[in-house]
C-alpha cells in the first residue's frame, strides 16, 4: 500500500509518463493541509487515507483527475475547504467528482435498511454524473475495509453488510473483479467470522492436497498445448471462502461436493485457440455438460469473457477457464480496461459512458447482450426515476420531476391529504419544488390542511393526481349535496306556505325514485350541481296536486369558504389563533408580519404598515402564507375615470376575466367628464392582484386607481 507522495507519483508515472505530476502535488498539499490534525481509528495521520485511495485509482491505471480527486475526496466533508474552494484551485471538473463523491458519502450516513441495498445502489448510479464518481467511491471503500480491524464492532458489521450489499455489487457490474473479490472476502471475515474461520480451516486442511493436485493439473494442461502448439499462460486457485460459502449455503452442500473448489486459468492470444484448447481438454478428460459455460459467444452483462469447463479426474474436480489476455483485463480491472482498449486514457471523459453503465446496471437483467448495451448508448441521457429518502432513511422511489406532495402521497395518502409544507435537506421549501435523488424529505401534516386544485399543477405522479381528483370529486359532491339540500328546504317552505304541503319521508322518496334516482342523496346532488334544473316540471312531479310554484335556486357560492386559520404559518405553525388587520388588509403573498395584541391575539400586518412601525420587536412574530390554502381577500379600490358610456363594463370586464367577483360598485359623478367608482372585488393572491389592477390602469379613461385600506 501507498504511503509516500513519490510511491504514488512513480506508479502513475509507470502507466502514464505524461502525467500532471504538479496538479497531483498541489492536491496532495491541500488534502495534507484539510486533513492535518485528523487521525485515522488506527491513530495514523489522516493523509494515509487519500493517499491510498489515489493509490488504489493508480492500480486502475487512471487518468490524472481521477487521482487528483481522490486525493481530495473527503476534503469538503472533513474540512473547512469548501467545494468554491476546490473549484477555484482545481477547476470544475476536479471539484464536480470531489462533490460526486461527498454525495454519496452522505448517503451512507443515513441507515437503510437491508432491503433497499437494490435501490441504493441504483440511486448511487442516477445520482452519479460521472464513472470516475464511483471508481473513486469503490477505491474509498476498499481502503475503509481494509482497515476495519481498529474500528468498533457494530461500525465494523454496518460498514462489512454495506460493502457487501452495495459497493460490491457495483464493482461486480463495472466488472472489477479484482475489487469486488477484495470488498468480498474483507467483509465476509467480519460479517460472518464463525462460518469464515470454519472454511479457512477446511481449506487449510486441504491445502497441501490442493496445491499438490492443482500443479499436477497444470503439467498435464502444459503437455496438452504443447500437442496443439499453443502459447498459453496458465494460473491457478482455490476457491475463496465466501465463494465456498455461498455456494455450499445455497445448494446445501458440504465443501467436497464444490465441483469448482480448484481452478486452472488458461490465457492465451486468439479467441479460435480458446475454443481450440476447450475441445482438447474435453477430449482429454470427462467433463461435466452441464457445467460447460460459453462466456466468449455470451459474455456476461459486465462483458465477463471466458469458457468454463469442469473436468473429473480420477483424484479431483477441476474448473478450466479459458480465455484471451484481453479478456482477463477486463475480468480483472472492468469498465476500466474495456474503454482504455478502445481509446487510451480519455476513455471516461465522456458521458455516454456513463450512460452505457446505466443502462448496464437498469437492464442487465432482462438482456445480457453487450450490443444491445451499446445500442442503447444513444437513448436520451436524462434518467427516468429519483431517489429520494424518508428522514428515517427509507428510499421512496418517484418519476423525475416529482415534488414533495407526489412524495407525500408516495408514503400515503393520509399523509398526502394533509400536507401542509415539505421540509427537504432540512430547508424548508415550496410544495411545488422539484425533487433530486437523494434528497431527504420531509412532510409536515396538518389537521386541517387538504388537497385544492391547485395541487393538480404541482403533483406530476400518476397516483398522487388520482388521490387529489378523488378528494376533489369528494369535497364537490359534498358541496353540491349540501346544496341541493337547501334548494330542497327552500322548495318545501314554498309549498308548506303556499298550499300547507308538506310531504313526508316516504313519499319523498317514492317521488324521487319516480324521477329515476336510486337514492334521495343523488337527487339532491344533482339539483345542488344543476345537473337538473328545477323547473315547473319537477316540481310538478314532487307535487302533482298542486300547481307549481316558482323557485330560485339560492345563489351558487363558488368556492366553499375556508376556515382562515390555515392561511397563515406562525413559525411553522398553522393551529395558532389570528385575525387581519383592518388598517392594511393584507392578502396573501404580501409580506406580511404578526402583532401579538393585548386582547385581539395575533394580528396580521402588511410589513410596510405604519401602526407597527416602532413597534416593540418582542411583541412582533414572524409569519408566512401558506403556500397551498386558498381563500378570497376582499379588496378596496378608489378609481377616478373617465365618465363615458361603457366605462364600468370595461372595468368589469376585467375583474370578470380574472374570476374576481365584485362585491359591491359605486358610482359617484364628479363632474360632467369625471366619476370616481368605489369598487370592493375578491382576489386570491397578490399577484392576480396586480394583474388586475394592471389592466384596470391601462384602460382607456382611467386616470387612478387607489387601493383603500380602510
Ligand atoms: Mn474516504
Amino acid at each position: 500500500m501507498i504511503k509516500r507522495f513519490y510511491e504514488l507519483q512513480e506508479k502513475i508515472i509507470g502507466y502514464y509518463p505524461e502525467a500532471n505530476i504538479g496538479l497531483l502535488k498541489k492536491a496532495y498539499a491541500v488534502s495534507t493541509d484539510a486533513h492535518l490534525n485528523q487521525r485515522r481509528a488506527s491513530d495514523e495521520p489522516y493523509i494515509i487515507h487519500p493517499l491510498a485511495v489515489a493509490g488504489i485509482l493508480a492500480d486502475m491505471k487512471l487518468d490524472e483527475i481521477s487521482i487528483a480527486a481522490g486525493l481530495l475526496h473527503d476534503v469538503i466533508e472533513d474540512s473547512s475547504y469548501t467545494i468554491e474552494d476546490i473549484n477555484r484551485q482545481f477547476g470544475k471538473e476536479i471539484a464536480d467528482i470531489v462533490w460526486g463523491v461527498t454525495k454519496i458519502s452522505k448517503i451512507s450516513d443515513i441507515n437503510v435498511e437491508e432491503a433497499q441495498a437494490e435501490t441504493l445502489k441504483k440511486m448511487i448510479i442516477a445520482m452519479t454524473k460521472d464513472i470516475r464518481v464511483i471508481l473513486i467511491k469503490l477505491a474509498d471503500r476498499l481502503h475503509n475495509v481494509r482497515t476495519l480491524a481498529p474500528l468498533d464492532p457494530d461500525k465494523r458489521l454496518k460498514i462489512a453488510r454495506e460493502t457487501v450489499e452495495i459497493y460490491a455489487p457495483i464493482a461486480y457490474r463495472l466488472g472489477i473483479g479484482k475489487i469486488k473479490d477484495e470488498l468480498e472476502d474483507i467483509s465476509f471475515m467480519y460479517l460472518h467470522p464463525a462460518e469464515y474461520e470454519k472454511i479457512k480451516k477446511e481449506v487449510a486442511d486441504k491445502n497441501e492436497w490442493a496445491l499438490a493436485q492443482l500443479e499436477k493439473m497444470k503439467k498435464e494442461l502444459v503437455k496438452l498445448l504443447a500437442e496443439y502448439h499453443i502459447a498459453a499462460d496458465i494460473q491457478f486457485r482455490i476457491k475463496r471462502p465466501i465463494s465456498i460459502y455461498r455456494k455450499t449455503q445455497r445448494q446445501n452442500i458440504e465443501l467436497d461436493q464444490v465441483y469448482d473448489l480448484l481452478a486452472l486459468r488458461v490465457i492465451t492470444d486468439t479467441v479460435p485457440r480458446c475454443y481450440l484448447i476447450v475441445s482438447g481438454v474435453q477430449q482429454r478428460w470427462p467433463y461435466i455438460p452441464s457445467r460447460w459455460r460459453d462466456f466468449i459467444s455470451n459474455p456476461k452483462s459486465n462483458f465477463y469473457q471466458s469458457i468454463h469447463t469442469t473436468i473429473i479426474t480420477p483424484e479431483a474436480k477441476f474448473e478450466i477457464q479459458v480465455r484471451t489476455q484481453e479478456m482477463h483485463k477486463v475480468a480483472e480491472e472492468g469498465i476500466a480496461a474495456h474503454w482504455r482498449y478502445k481509446e487510451g486514457l480519455s476513455f471516461l471523459e465522456k458521458d455516454v459512458r456513463l450512460q452505457w453503465f446505466r443502462e448496464m446496471i437498469e437492464h442487465h437483467k432482462s438482456s445480457p447482450d453487450p450490443k444491445e448495451f451499446l445500442s442503447l448508448v444513444k437513448k436520451d441521457l436524462t434518467p427516468q426515476e429519483i431517489y429520494v429518502f424518508t428522514p428515517k432513511g427509507k428510499v421512496i422511489n418517484l418519476k423525475a420531476g416529482s415534488t414533495p406532495l407526489d412524495f407525500a402521497y408516495a408514503i400515503h395518502s393520509e399523509i398526502g391529504d394533509h400536507c401542509r409544507s415539505a421540509i427537504v435537506n432540512e430547508k424548508m421549501v415550496p410544495l411545488k419544488t422539484r425533487l433530486n435523488s437523494g434528497d431527504v424529505v420531509e412532510i409536515l401534516t396538518a389537521k386541517n390542511a387538504k388537497p385544492s386544485s391547485d395541487w393538480l399543477k404541482v403533483a406530476s405522479t400518476t397516483r398522487a393526481r388520482k388521490k387529489i381528483l378523488a378528494y376533489l370529486q369528494k369535497e364537490e359532491n359534498a358541496r353540491h349535496l349540501e346544496r341541493g339540500l337547501r334548494i330542497w328546504a327552500k322548495i318545501q317552505r314554498e309549498y308548506q306556505k303556499k298550499f300547507q304541503q308538506r310531504l313526508d319521508a316516504d313519499e319523498l322518496r317514492q317521488r324521487i325514485a319516480g324521477l329515476g334516482y336510486p337514492d334521495n342523496e343523488s337527487f339532491f346532488r344533482d339539483i345542488g350541481s344543476g345537473k337538473r334544473t328545477v323547473d315547473k316540471q319537477l316540481l310538478k312531479a314532487l307535487y302533482p296536486d298542486v300547481s307549481a310554484v316558482d323557485i330560485k335556486p339560492p345563489q351558487k357560492t363558488l368556492r366553499k369558504p375556508v376556515s382562515i386559520q390555515r392561511l397563515i404559518s406562525v413559525e411553522g405553525n398553522q393551529d395558532i389563533d389570528f385575525s387581519f388587520a383592518k388598517c392594511c388588509l393584507p392578502i396573501k403573498g404580501d409580506v406580511i408580519v404578526g402583532y401579538i395584541t393585548q386582547n385581539r391575539g395575533l394580528v396580521i400586518h402588511h410589513q410596510d404598515c405604519l401602526n407597527i412601525k416602532g413597534a416593540m420587536p418582542s411583541r412582533l412574530k414572524e409569519v408566512s402564507w401558506n403556500p397551498v390554502a386558498n381563500y378570497l381577500y376582499l379588496v378596496h379600490y378608489n378609481l377616478i375615470v373617465s365618465d363615458r358610456p361603457g366605462m364600468l363594463k370595461a372595468i368589469t370586464e376585467v375583474t370578470a376575466a380574472y374570476e374576481s367577483n365584485i362585491k359591491k360598485i359605486e358610482i359617484i359623478h364628479l363632474s360632467q367628464s369625471l366619476a370616481k367608482v368605489r369598487l370592493s372585488f375578491e382576489v386570491r393572491e397578490v399577484s392576480q392582484l396586480h394583474e388586475i389592477t394592471q389592466r384596470m390602469r391601462n384602460l382607456n379613461g382611467v386616470y387612478s386607481l387607489i387601493r383603500k385600506r380602510k
